[in-house]
């Protein structure tokens, strides 16, 4: 504001000085016309000046001005200089982050908003086989697996994608995209190999053990059969122990069927057909009352007739587990509810019962191997944990999801949700 004071008191001055001098000599006017040319003039001369300052960007050192050009000269300056510093600092944060995930052991590529590479990290360009001159080139050009390409259009990246690294089909890369800014990604792959290798193994362990141990508890459930069979009950400790040999061996044999069970639904190929569910449920329900389990407690309502492409045995094993759940966990003088019905985008199936019910926070753990929860009445319910288990992985094989709902002393309801696009006839 001070330099607009003196400029303003500068003209001011000038201004007077004409007047006095044009009214001395008889030239006002002639002398206001010169005073006006000559600061148009030199303003003319300092915007030249400027203009050529600015155009070579400003931030070199301005030329001697005076008054409010000087004031403008310094403030532009000044803004250059915190600019360039500004940008000197990003740089050195951009080159920071670079130099980081350069050295990541983990593949990094920045993808454009058409597929493009806009940047990669060394292990991106080792293991997906890339050049540095593959910037800008569309990455399904480059990665050319199937499943990769559908799933960089599904746009559905919640989930990742196992691929086979395209230099060395031996190499497992677990493939995700994680979208950020504007129609930018991240794609980020690792190397699971041996992870991979290590759930193999653990899969193989458990399906040999479970095979081997088939024959050896055959045997044993025969021999006892046979004891029990040759037992004169005169001994009360004798007959109870043979019945406690009798059901623990049923219950190993039960765990063991549930575990192959297991791990033929993790390695085995699907061989998919129509399978008709009403007709399945139908079986389900009638084996589950006739079995002794429930006394004609189950009520089956068949809305719709739709038949779904899939594994019957599976289907028959995952329902079958839902239904003696309900009837096992719920009391004999209780009805349990089984309904087939559709909507526009699912074929659903609930199983409901009005048991004993499930704590919300036990409901997410309930479907995990081995889980069982705490209760009072667990002692009497015979049972291997693996039931839901089977029951989820089945579902995921049929591209269904399971949803459960459930009130302690009220009840509990299972629904299973399949897409409509499974229908067959
Ligand atoms: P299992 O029944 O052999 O113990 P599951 O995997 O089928 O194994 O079930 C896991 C646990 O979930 C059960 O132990 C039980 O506590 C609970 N559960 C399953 N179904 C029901 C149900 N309908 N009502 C109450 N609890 C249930």
């Amino acid at each position: 504001m001070r330099v607009w004071g003196t400029e303003i008191t500068n003209i001011t001055i000038l201004l007077l000085l004409a007047l006095i001098i044009g009214g001395v000599t008889g030239h006002v006017v002639g002398l206001l016309f010169l005073l006006m040319l000559s600061i148009i003039v030199h303003q003319f001369i300092q915007i030249n000046r400027f203009e050529k300052w600015i155009r070579q960007g400003g931030s070199i050192k301005y030329p001697k001005a005076k008054g409010v050009w000087e004031e403008i000269y310094y403030h532009i300056y000044r803004l250059k200089k915190n600019e360039k510093r500004r940008k000197k600092k990003l740089r050195v944060i951009i080159d920071q982050f670079r130099q980081s995930t350069e050295a990541l052991p983990d593949a990094v590529i920045i993808l454009g908003e058409h597929d493009e590479i806009d940047w990669s990290n060394k292990a991106a360009r080792q293991v997906f086989g890339l050049k540095t001159s593959d910037k800008g080139q569309r990455i399904p050009n480059l990665i050319r697996f199937p499943e990769f390409i559908r799933y960089l259009k599904s746009a559905n990246y919640k989930q990742s994608v196992i691929l086979p690294s395209p230099l060395d089909s031996k190499i497992s890369l677990e493939v995700r995209v994680i979208p950020y800014g504007a129609g930018l990604r991240l794609l980020l792959a690792q190397d699971v190999t041996q992870l991979k290798q290590m759930e193999r193994m653990r899969k193989d362990f458990v399906a040999n053990v479970s095979h081997e141990l088939r024959t050896p508890l055959t045997v044993l459930k025969g021999y006892i059969e046979t004891l029990q069979d040759m037992d004169d009950e005169n001994s009360p400790l004798l007959t109870s122990s043979f019945i406690q040999m009798h059901n623990q061996t049923e219950r190993m044999q039960h765990l063991v069927d549930d575990l192959l069970l297991l791990a033929r639904l993790e390695t085995q190929q699907k061989k998919t057909k129509c399978v008709h569910v009403p007709e399945l449920l139908t079986q389900i329900c009638k084996e589950g009352d006739s079995l002794g389990l429930s006394n004609n407690r189950i009520q089956l309502t068949l809305d719709t007739t739709a038949n779904i492409v899939g594994e019957e045995q599976e289907l028959r094993s995952a329902f079958t587990n839902l239904v003696s759940n309900a009837l096992k966990y719920s009391t004999d003088e209780t009805t349990v509810k089984v309904r087939w019905y559709q909507d526009t985008h699912f074929v659903i199936l609930t199983v409901e019962d009005q048991g004993e019910g499930i704590a919300s926070h036990d409901i997410p753990k309930i479907t995990e191997r081995f889980y069982r929860v705490e209760t009072k009445h667990l002692k009497k319910v015979s049972g291997t944990g693996l039931g839901l288990a089977i029951v989820k992985h089945v579902l995921m094989r049929h591209d269904a999801h399971l949803r459960i709902t459930s009130e302690l002393s009220v009840g509990s309801c299972f629904t299973c949700y399949f897409p409509i696009k499974r229908i067959c006839n």
